[in-house]
Formats: C-alpha cells, sequence, structure tokens
C-alpha cells in the first residue's frame, strides 16, 4: 500500500472502492481507512499480483492476473465498501478520456430499453485544469456526437464515471454494491452463539457489518444432537470466515449433563429454555473474556418464540454481566431469511438438524418469565461450578473460510 500512488499501466482496468460512513470518523479516520486497506488486501490475497493503493477517498486495486471482475466479486465480501466499479485506466487527456467513454456507452447502450446516459465527473486531484462540471459536459458531448445518444441528467438509464487519478484517469459505467459497513475489527470483538439455525450466522454477519471480529461459541447435546450437526455449525462457521477475511475460532461445549440438570430443575420445564439460555450465556461470557471480546451476540428476535418475550429476554439477559447483543431483535422471520440467503449460509442452515433446545422441553413454555422464580431455582444447584466445568471440557476448532 501506498497513498497518492497510482503505480500501474495505462490501458488496463483497475476497481476503483469507494467507502461511506468511515468518512464520518473524524480523527480516526486514518485508522478506518488503513483497516479497510488491509481487509481489501486480504480478500485479494488469492490473486496473483493484485495492489491495493489509497488515493483522495478511494482505493485504487490494480486487479493483477485474475482481472478486474475476479477482484470486484471478492471486493463484494469486504464490509467498509459501500461499492465498487471495474473501470478502464486512461492517460489524463479529455479527449483520450472522451474516446473510451464512447467505448463504454456504446457497449452499455443496448443494454437499455430507453439508453439515456450523463456523465459524471470527479477530481482527487484538484490541480487538473478542467472542471468537474465542464469535463462531464466535454465528455457527454463526445458521447452524443458518436452514438446520438440522448442526455438525461435527472433520470439517466445509465451513467458514465469519470475520476481523475494524481497519475491517471479511470472511465466507468458500472456500480457494484459493496456490503457496507466498517471493516471486520475496528469496533472490537465479539462471541456469537451460534446454533445450527437460519438466524445465528446472520447475527454474526450483522455483528461483522458493524466492524466486530468474532469468535463463536456452539452448545453440543451430544448424543441429542449428533456430530453431523456440529459439522455443520462448523460449516457455518467457515462460511462467516469467508465474510470475515480470517479463521474463526469456534469453541464447542459438550452440553448435555448440564442440560439434563437444569431440565429436572424446571420441573415442568416450562422454564427449561430460560435456565438453558441463561446457562449459555454465561458460558460464553468466560469464553469471551479469554478470547478479548466485548460482548455476546445472539440471534434473538423479539417475540419470534416463546423464550424471545420480552419479560423472558430481560431474565435471560440478566445472567450476563456483559451486554448482550441482539442484531436481529428487530427483523421478521422472513428479512433474516432473505439475508441468509443473500450471505450464503441458508443452504447449510436448512439441512436437518437437531436443536439441542427443543429437547426435553414441553409445547405450552413460559412466556412471562420473573427472575426471582428463576434465580430461586438457579439456587438449587452450583451454577459457578457448572459454568466453569463447562467452560473448562470445551474444545476449539479453527474454521478457515
Ligand atoms: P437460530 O436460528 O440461530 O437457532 P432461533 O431464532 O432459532 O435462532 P433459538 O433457537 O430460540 O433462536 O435460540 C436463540 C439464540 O440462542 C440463537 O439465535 C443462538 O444465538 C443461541 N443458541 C440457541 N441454541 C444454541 C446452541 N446450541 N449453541 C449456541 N447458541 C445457541
Ligand atoms: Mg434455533
Amino acid at each position: 500500500m501506498s497513498d497518492d500512488v497510482e503505480t500501474g499501466a495505462v490501458g488496463g482496468e483497475v476497481v476503483l472502492v469507494r467507502w461511506g460512513e468511515i468518512f464520518l470518523k473524524g480523527d480516526n479516520r486514518g485508522f478506518f481507512e488503513r483497516a479497510l486497506v488491509d481487509r481489501a488486501t486480504r480478500a485479494l490475497s488469492r490473486s496473483a499480483g493484485a495492489r491495493v493503493v489509497k488515493t483522495h477517498g478511494r482505493l485504487v486495486v490494480w486487479p493483477g492476473e485474475a482481472g478486474a471482475r475476479r477482484a470486484v466479486r471478492a471486493l463484494e465480501r469486504v464490509f467498509g465498501i459501500s461499492s465498487v466499479s471495474p473501470a478502464r485506466v486512461v492517460a489524463r487527456d479529455v479527449a483520450v478520456i472522451s474516446a473510451a467513454a464512447v467505448e463504454l456507452a456504446r457497449a452499455e447502450a443496448p443494454r437499455h430499453a430507453r439508453p439515456t446516459f450523463k456523465v459524471e465527473s470527479r477530481r482527487s486531484d484538484k490541480r487538473f485544469p478542467t472542471g468537474s462540471m465542464e469535463l462531464s459536459r466535454t465528455v457527454g458531448a463526445a458521447v452524443v456526437g458518436a452514438l446520438t445518444l440522448p442526455v438525461d441528467v435527472h433520470n439517466p438509464a445509465f451513467t458514465i464515471g469519470v475520476e481523475i487519478g494524481f497519475e491517471h484517469a479511470f472511465v466507468f459505467a458500472e456500480v457494484v454494491p459493496g456490503p457496507g459497513g466498517l471493516p471486520v475489527g475496528v469496533t472490537g470483538r465479539v462471541e456469537l452463539l451460534l446454533s445450527g439455525g437460519i438466524d445465528s450466522p446472520v447475527a454474526g454477519w450483522l455483528m461483522m457489518k458493524r466492524g466486530c471480529a468474532l469468535g463463536a461459541t456452539y452448545f453440543h447435546s451430544f448424543p441429542y444432537t449428533g456430530e453431523k450437526t456440529e459439522d455443520k455449525v462448523a460449516r457455518l462457521a467457515a462460511q462467516l470466515a469467508a465474510w470475515q477475511l480470517e479463521p474463526l475460532r469456534l469453541t464447542i461445549v459438550p452440553f448435555t449433563d448440564a442440560q439434563k440438570q437444569l431440565r429436572d430443575l424446571s420441573g415442568d420445564g416450562k422454564l427449561a429454555v430460560v435456565l438453558y439460555r441463561r446457562a449459555m450465556l454465561r458460558v460464553a461470557e468466560r469464553i469471551a473474556a479469554r478470547a478479548g471480546a466485548a460482548a455476546p451476540a445472539t440471534a434473538e428476535a423479539l417475540a419470534q418464540v416463546a423464550s424471545q418475550t420480552l419479560e423472558n429476554l430481560a431474565v435471560i439477559g440478566a445472567a450476563a454481566t456483559l451486554p448482550v447483543l441482539r442484531p436481529c431483535l428487530g427483523h421478521d422471520k422472513l428479512e433474516t431469511i432473505a439475508l441468509a440467503q443473500r450471505i450464503g449460509t441458508y443452504e447449510t442452515s436448512i439441512e436437518p438438524y437437531d436443536d439441542c433446545c427443543s429437547l426435553f422441553v414441553p409445547d405450552h413454555p413460559e412466556t412471562r418469565a420473573k427472575l426471582a422464580t428463576v434465580t430461586n431455582l438457579e439456587s438449587r444447584l452450583d451454577i459457578t461450578a457448572m459454568t466453569d466445568d463447562l467452560a473448562s471440557r470445551a474444545v476449539t476448532r479453527i474454521c478457515p473460510p
């Protein structure tokens, strides 16, 4: 990485990378931008010869042998990126830029029923003698002259972008959205409670989107949940690792004995899930502390199931000393499913699996747990010893992308 230098050849293709919110971060801007460069570089680590260069308000990615298309695919997974454009690299000369714009417009126009267009210009190098407005007008006139396409500045079918860099100019017609958010790692680390379901991988993705690095903890109730379920959770962790752009540590906690004790404690079973969740949070906090994570995260969504009423969430959360992050809280199930499909975890999540918390649970669980009732039940067990024991028997798997 180097600043304000766009070393590379004219005539090739680059990918221009834009970011959004990082701009807002005042004095921390340099830190966020360096993190973005680091993440983009990681995303491209398998592309021989790829280089990431930070210029004024942009990253310029020289894609190396794999080419701009592959680079775009890789960069679509980098949190912090708002959009990318594969762009032609040309000389900083208005006639040359215009010729490239004509070529792009010629290729783009047939894709639209009413191929209206506009040109939008931006100068990273403000010393460039032609102003942005004038540049757009001149390049636009060249396109009109060559192709007789109508200009529509308000609602064009496509836009030709021109950017004046410090050494080269860039011309593009395509803007591909990125995932947005913040580069992974800039806001800290969280410990995701990852089950084999649809929701928790989505919760992990949403935390990563807000700049959190992830570790994950899975509570395994062998033999009620089989080895296949553990394997499935590990594959989900690997899918999240592909978004994190580094291996994800999955901690597997053997939960069966504790679960049976908690089930027996709950008598008729109505409070069983609340007791399980509280036990899970306590253990997840231990693992979070070991991993330097600031908070546990779950995929609980308000009122989605009986254990997720406002009252039950309060009683569950009271077992934790750290804030419990619940990024899916306001989601409808269908929104979570749509996101799972988009991020690529859905197909794995819907493979048949055993949910440990549906074990030993009655049809009508308590929806209004009282903290006093629950703590009173728990006082019959040595909860600290249970937490210590579960944390000490946990095993770790590293799940690479
Ligand atoms: P998911 O699809 O992630 O299972 P859900 O909406 O089905 O979510 P529940 O199964 O009620 O929710 O569980 C609530 C949350 O508790 C989960 O989203 C997950 O974060 C956590 N959780 C549940 N079971 C486990 C488990 N076996 N291991 C780790 N975390 C779990
Ligand atoms: Mg579930």
